[in-house]
């Protein structure tokens, strides 16, 4: 096993060196660890990520930890903005990156939906239209080709909002355009800490997925060292209750296909 999405404190709300991450990689007997903490924009931008400035910093503190004895990716976590494109090809070309994850947070300027502060904005039967806004965000940031998996697919139910009806209304876009544009997909399990108590994606996302033929991998998001591998025995039934039989690693944005 491996665990690709995993923070560091430059982003302002992880806590623990990245020597601790890697030490609890260890006891968990994973693989590889791979960091990928929250893209720098160019100009500030919120109080979430790290700073341009720290970019050497953060490329330096994961080569610091190398000599651990594991196996260590570099990542980032880019959070996908319409007409912000460029950007992520300018961090593209800043390192060695073993993979790049795409992640929908912000559904609008100014509005990142799975920030407390705008709790507020999910009453008055505005589920629907947030989960409208969200999804049509995420198909965009697969489409765009400059990511080699997305994150927390359905990280718009974090609250536990959600519409009602068949929800694979909303899933099949996103994983025809996963399979389309050779994108892989993460079984996200901080789902579990939060109000939703629930893995993202839905296993009928799964599913989709692998019917579709799309890759998948399983990661915690760990923004603490003890959260590293969190639940992966859970994340992984659910993978294998939907069929798959494998996951992917990542070197040198190089997709391996390997048993699960
Ligand atoms: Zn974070
Ligand atoms: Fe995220
Ligand atoms: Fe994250
Ligand atoms: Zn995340």
């Amino acid at each position: 096993m491996t665990d690709y999405h995993v923070h560091t404190p430059l982003c302002h709300h992880a806590i623990g060196d990245p020597a601790e991450y890697v030490s609890a990689a260890q006891r968990m007997g994973l693989d590889e660890i791979g960091f990928a903490d929250h893209n720098p924009m160019p100009e500030p931008f919120d109080d979430w990520r790290m700073l341009i400035d720290d970019l050497p910093r953060y490329i330096a503190m994961v080569d610091r930890v190398r000599s651990m004895g594991t196996t260590i990716r570099l990542g980032l976590e880019c959070d996908y903005i319409a007409g912000q494109e460029k950007w992520i090809e300018t961090l593209a070309q800043k390192a060695d990156w073993d993979y790049l994850i795409g992640s929908v947070h912000y559904i609008a300027p100014g509005w990142d939906v799975d920030n407390p502060k705008h709790l507020s904005r999910f009453s008055n039967g505005s589920v629907d239209d947030i989960w409208n806004l969200y999804w049509k965000q995420y198909v965009r940031c697969i489409e765009s080709g400059l990511f080699d998996f997305v994150a927390h697919p359905d990280l718009v139910k974090k609250f536990g909002h959600r519409p009602s009806g068949d929800l694979r209304r909303y899933y099949e876009p996103a994983v025809s355009a996963l399979a389309k544009h050779n994108v892989a997909f993460e079984i996200n399990t901080a789902g579990l800490r939060k109000p939703a108590g629930e893995i993202y994606p839905e296993p009928e996302f799964i599913k989709l997925a692998r019917e579709a033929g799309v890759p998948m991998l399983i990661n915690s998001d760990a923004h603490a060292p003890e959260e590293v591998g969190y639940n992966f025995d859970s994340a992984r039934a659910a993978a294998r209750a939907a069929g798959y039989a494998t996951t992917v690693r990542f070197e040198r944005r190089k997709r391996i296909e390997v048993t699960l």
